[in-house]
């Protein structure tokens, strides 16, 4: 298989995980993007053109879909840079399964997209999970090196108050193994300020 081979979906644990762009409007430091070619022992994830949602729905049916716990739209970039398309089958899964839904994000959909679309989210999508990776400001900036610059922390904190709204589980991440028990502690204190739950995960590279 090509370096360029197209993995739209793959397995993780009994979940499975949807990839429809590369495309990021972040430079995370730690950006697995930039170390390998593929996640969770998965084929390369690069993909060789964005899926369409014809493309995503047909990979999602070469699943057996009934036996899975959940779909995940995470993907090798930011799902939300092909927000429209990605709640396009997500509607499919929710008409076709009933299989909850989560989307891994970085919570900057509303800046890239310049309003308020959490409520776009109501119906389709069951968990958001956002990489909070940080305590402070500086130090999500410094880490996550957003396109939009500053402006990233205020509206990434907003984005995930704003999803408790319209989705039932809101949750912000810090990888256990590069935050200190300090800054978990911390990070705690500010997602209970936006009513969401935090998450310490483990590093995958
Ligand atoms: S937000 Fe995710 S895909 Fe984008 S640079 Fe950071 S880790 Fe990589």
């Amino acid at each position: 298989m090509s370096e360029k081979a197209m993995t739209i979906t793959y397995p993780v644990k009994n979940g499975i995980y949807v990839n429809m762009t590369n495309r990021c409007n972040c430079a995370c430091t730690f950006c697995i993007r930039f170390q390998n070619s593929g996640v969770y022992g998965s084929d390369p994830l690069w993909l060789e053109h964005e899926p369409t949602v014809e493309e995503t729905i047909a990979s999602l049916k070469t699943w057996n879909l009934a036996e899975k716990d959940e779909i995940v739209f995470c993907g090798y970039g930011e799902p939300t840079k092909r927000l429209e398309d990605l709640l396009e089958v997500a509607a499919w899964i929710k008409a076709n399964t009933s299989l909850p839904v989560r989307l891994n994000t970085n919570g900057l959909a509303c800046l890239e997209y310049g309003k308020d679309v959490t409520p776009l989210l109501a119906g389709k999508i069951d968990c958001v999970s956002i990489s909070l990776n940080a305590d402070t400001k500086e130090k999500y900036l410094a880490v996550t090196r957003p396109e939009f610059g500053e402006a990233a922390w205020e509206a990434m904190k907003t984005f995930a108050h704003e999803c408790t709204k319209h989705v039932p589980d809101v949750v912000m991440t810090v990888v256990d193994q590069v935050t200190t028990p300090e800054e978990q502690k911390n990070a705690a204190e500010l997602c209970r300020e936006l009513g969401v739950r935090l998450r310490v995960r483990e590093y995958v590279g």
